[in-house]
């Protein structure tokens, strides 16, 4: 059976943030909530993380950059938020920082997962513009190499295969892991999108804006196997981001709901038919219906694969 992961703390909450795009306070929620209407699982079901500690925060990021995380006038840069400036930074860090922190605990705990069921999926994370020293596009910590790290020195990986689908280039991702050459990443993303300085990666699949759900995934679906068959990755985390949907506010790709779930059920089902463990993470989504989007995509993997 498929392992969910989430807490009820990965929702920021504060100061009218959760109104603000890239907190919608009640998507992680809302993806639960249709999960278990729809009779897919129980509150039960959904295995919590604990909050990533600062330890391991240390594994991927200097000293200095979580230290500057206490200033409210960089957490307000890198959020994209200019109201944080005026915000004290422990009341930051207990309503904003510590959801990310739960969520990346999330990514961590699904790779885990992934390794003993095959498929783990974190309600929340991916936020693929962290690097060590620098954040940005609301990404405060690099929990995709974080998660990676941690098992490669537990001894539980040899490789890992990142896949980031996400319409922007995960750029803090694949400054972080450039340096391991048991990591590797396939990143296909809108070519002129934010960042606007893209990081060097080992398959880089920069597409124009307007491409179509179908173009997508045959590309997708080109490319793909010929990664997984040459890197032998022993676990792959996807950065599963929805903002590749046609109606996105911060992207021009043109999937449609269908596509997005079909996208999800492709990378799944290549991996799994070579034995490949998948760690799933949300990360971006900007459209009033992301929660839905992700929704339907879970259930067209739960369907398939809860019986493996
Ligand atoms: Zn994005």
């Amino acid at each position: 059976m498929v392992s969910l992961i989430y807490h009820p703390r990965y929702n920021v909450t504060a100061f009218g943030l959760e109104r603000l795009h890239p907190f919608d306070s009640r998507k992680y929620q809302r993806i639960q909530s249709v999960l278990i209407e729809r009779g897919l699982r129980r509150k039960s079901d959904f295995v919590r993380p604990s909050p990533v500690r600062r330890s391991d925060l240390l594994k991927v990021h200097s000293p200095d950059y979580l230290r500057s995380l206490e200033s409210s006038d960089l957490l307000a840069s890198i959020l994209e938020v200019p109201i944080v400036r005026r915000l004290p930074s422990w009341l930051i860090d207990w309503r904003v920082l510590m959801p990310m922190r739960f969520a990346s605990g999330g990514t961590i705990l699904a790779c885990r997962l992934a390794l003993e069921r095959g498929l783990a999926i974190n309600l929340g994370g991916g936020y693929h513009h962290a690097a060590r020293d620098w954040g940005g596009g609301f990404c405060v910590y690099a929990d995709i190499p974080l998660a990676a790290t941690i098992l490669h020195e537990e001894g539980l990986v040899r490789k890992v295969l990142v896949v980031d689908l996400d319409a922007h280039q995960g750029n803090g991702t694949a400054a972080v892991i450039r340096d391991w050459p048991w990591a590797s990443i396939l990143d296909l993303y809108e070519e002129d999108l934010f960042p606007s300085r893209k990081e060097p990666e080992d398959y880089p699949l920069p597409v124009p804006a307007g491409l179509t759900g179908v173009e997508y995934l045959e590309i997708v679906d080109a490319v793909l196997p010929e990664a997984l068959d040459t890197f032998r990755p022993d676990l792959l985390i996807y950065n599963a981001g929805s903002d590749p949907f046609v109606n996105d506010p911060l992207a021009r790709l043109r999937l449609t709901r269908n596509d997005l779930a079909e996208r999800d059920l492709l990378v799944a089902s290549l991996a799994r038919e070579r034995s490949i463990p998948v760690a799933m993470v949300l990360s971006g989504g900007y459209s009033s219906e992301s929660w839905r989007i992700h929704a339907d995509a879970i259930e067209g993997l739960l369907t398939r694969f809860d019986r493996d």
